[in-house]
């Protein structure tokens, strides 16, 4: 099972467009790593996560082909994870030899409606369906096994995290987050299972722990480490990867590594990826 982070960077991505912070000025020098578009990944090449602005830069940068996939996952609805407009180009001159006559987007119950407010073509929306999942109920979809975790981030958006299983192999995806709940902790517990990859929200950066709920900072990423270990969660063999990175609290990709250095976790950047 392949996992590849094709955005990594936060809300507004690092560098931010309008932004002109000592941050976003450096990793606008640097370049490279250092520069970080909008939450995305891809499980495989068959199961989508999120669908922010940055989805057709990274299907040219990635060689992704929309019209090849027939399932997305969708954490919640902020712009950074959900635009459905993007979808107005499924069908009619935009979209030809599609492999699948329908695509499926699931997630929480609010996608659907956000859908409709932005008027995709009857032709093209017909073809666009919504299947709602509620926490801690398994799906299937394709070949993987999806459980959906309340995530501790805006919770007025039904926001989730998912468990992403294939065969024996498994994902925690944690975007966005805040450091997990005790309840979220103990369910995963109670699975018994050993999770192969966490991957983690670090929007807060280098801000001291718990000072915002609803996003981790880079020591929340390390406790979460070491606390997933010590409830069995995860073990030595688990890889941690921190991403939605932003020029708030984070510097350059080296300055954001150099942090993590001697942690095991590992910092996503753009295209990053990750065999489990
Ligand atoms: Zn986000
Ligand atoms: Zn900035
Ligand atoms: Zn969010």
């Amino acid at each position: 099972m392949k996992i590849r982070i094709l955005g990594s960077g936060g809300g507004e991505g690092f560098p931010a467009p309008f932004c002109s912070c000592e941050h976003c000025e450096t990793a606008r020098k640097m370049g490279g790593k250092s520069l970080r578009s909008l939450s995305q990944s891809i499980i495989n090449d068959d199961l989508l996560i999120d669908f922010p602005a940055d989805t057709n830069a990274h299907c040219l940068r990635f060689g992704v082909n929309l019209g090849q996939l027939q399932n997305v996952l969708i954490t919640h609805s902020h712009r950074d994870h959900y635009v459905p407009q993007l979808l107005s180009d499924r069908g009619g001159f935009a979209a030809h030899n599609l492999k699948y006559q329908d695509v499926y987007f699931y997630g929480p119950a609010n996608l659907e409606r956000i859908c409709d407010a932005v008027n995709i073509p009857e032709p093209i929306r017909e073809h666009i369906q919504f299947v709602a999942l509620a926490p801690q109920k398994t799906v299937s979809i394709g070949e993987y096994a999806v459980t959906p975790l309340k995530a501790l981030h805006s919770p007025e958006l039904g926001s989730l995290n998912y468990i992403i299983e294939q065969g024996d192999k498994r994902i925690l995806y944690l975007v966005d987050s805040g450091y997990p709940t005790e309840e979220m902790l103990t369910y995963l517990q109670s699975l018994g299972k050993i999770f192969d990859l966490v991957v983690m929200d670090g929007t807060f950066g280098y801000a001291p722990a718990k000072t915002y709920i609803y996003h981790m900072g880079y020591e929340e990423n390390k406790l979460l480490k070491t606390e997933l270990q010590q409830l069995g969660i995860a073990d030595a063999r688990t890889r941690f990867v921190v991403t939605h990175i932003t020029h708030n609290k984070s510097e350059y990709h080296e300055k954001v590594e150099e942090i993590f250095a001697g942690t095991g976790i590992e910092v996503a950047y753009d295209g990053i990826e990750i065999e489990i």
